[in-house]
């Protein structure tokens, strides 16, 4: 039986990105031959490479690959020798006009504490165990997208953020996160600020019509404040948080916290249907690019979660995901997780390891 070929765009990026892609691109290799899934790679410029060759972040092509693909794979982008360009010419404006063009309006990232890891963390070993939670992030709307002014005042300067959520952004998101509880543990907390905020209300009034046609997902409503201390509190206690913009922001970088190293953490962002964009919570890191350092597993979880959400390989996942839990468990570290430096493996290595235990 021949599977149907997958097509992933595969955007490398800036600084460690090539680096933890090849290492990626490795597992796909692994998955073809281990399960006779087929995919079919296409390679586009995105962030500091295209400005450099192509004089815009974002270049046309680039966005075509994209859009013909069923799954794009991104490294990671930016870098100092970008930061001080025009804004039309920042890598991170790419960034907001790929998520505008491909319409993604949700970002997903897993939190899942490795039990030999567990010491790394800040948290109790025994606060920990069990933690496997997804925030479910919108990011189109809310106050980072609202109007902004200044005016003057007697008192000088006053600054205006505001925010807005509609039903229909509020409903697609809420829909999407129920979804996903519902293949999970199949408990949804949503998270706003209804004691003092009208978009929390509104958010509430959305999650709270749509949860009968989800009758299996258990759902509670938590207040952002009382959520940022329950993560550190009883973080086991998550499966699926959903929530707008900025909470989510804060919440998901508190989450990650948790699990230890950012080298560790993958991302994806969905529209609707199946389609998503995966990559590393972490950036370019151009400290360490170019020196076999960085950690690929971030990447390499973050294809794991592309065959989960966007192709329902959950085989493959497994295999990805259990096969990074024993090269953890056999001892092999990044030296951003290893507490004795002079034994830790490059990012090849990672890469080869993880693919013999697949
Ligand atoms: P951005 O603005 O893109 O988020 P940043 O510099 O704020 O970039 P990162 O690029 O994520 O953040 O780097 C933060 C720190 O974490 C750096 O010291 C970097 O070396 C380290 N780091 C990031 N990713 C990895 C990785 N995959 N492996 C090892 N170390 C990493
Ligand atoms: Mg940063």
């Amino acid at each position: 039986m021949a599977a149907e070929v997958k097509k992933i765009a595969v955007i490398a990026g800036d600084g460690i990105g090539p680096e933890v892609v090849a290492e990626a691109e490795k597992v796909l290799k692994r998955t073809e031959e281990l399960f006779g899934y087929r995919f079919e790679t296409e390679h586009a410029l995105f962030g500091g490479i295209a400005i450099d060759e192509k004089g815009t972040p974002l270049p046309q092509e680039t966005l075509e690959v994209c859009q013909r693909a069923d799954a794009v794979l991104l490294g990671a982008v930016g870098g100092p020798k970008w930061d001080n360009n025009p804004k039309e010419l920042r890598p991170e404006t790419g960034l907001l006009g790929i998520r505008k063009a491909l319409g993604l309006f949700s970002n997903l990232r897993p939190a899942v504490v490795f039990d030999c890891l567990k010491d790394a963390s800040t948290l109790k070993p025994e606060v920990l165990e069990g933690t496997d939670l997804i925030v479910v992030r919108e990011l189109t709307g809310g106050i980072y997208f609202g109007e902004k002014y200044r005016r003057d005042t007697e008192y000088g300067q006053e600054a205006v953020d505001t925010s807005s959520y509609n039903v229909k952004e509020v409903e697609r998101i809420v829909r999407q996160a129920f979804e996903i509880a519902g293949k999970r543990r199949k408990k949804l907390a949503s998270v706003d600020k209804a004691n003092v905020l009208e978009t929390s209300r509104l958010w509430r009034e959305v999650v709270n019509r749509v949860a009968p046609e989800y009758p299996d997902v258990e759902l509670e409503h938590v207040l952002v404040d009382n959520c940022a201390m329950q993560l550190l509190r009883r973080p086991s206690s998550f499966d699926v948080i959903v929530t707008e913009n900025m909470f989510g922001d804060i919440l998901s970088d508190e989450a990650a916290m948790l699990t230890g190293s950012i080298g560790m953490l993958a991302s994806a962002s969905l529209g609707e249907g199946s389609f998503g964009l995966y990559e590393p919570v972490h950036g370019s890191a151009p400290d360490i690019a170019g020196q076999n350092l960085a950690n690929p597993i971030a990447t390499i979880l973050s294809v794991a979660l592309m065959f989960r959400m966007t192709f329902g390989y959950a085989d493959a996942a497994d295999a990805i995901e259990a096969a990074v839990a024993d090269v953890l468990n056999a001892g092999h570290r990044t030296s951003d997780i290893a507490t004795n430096k002079s034994t830790a493996v490059g990012t090849e290595a990672m890469g080869d390891l993880i693919i013999a235990a697949m």
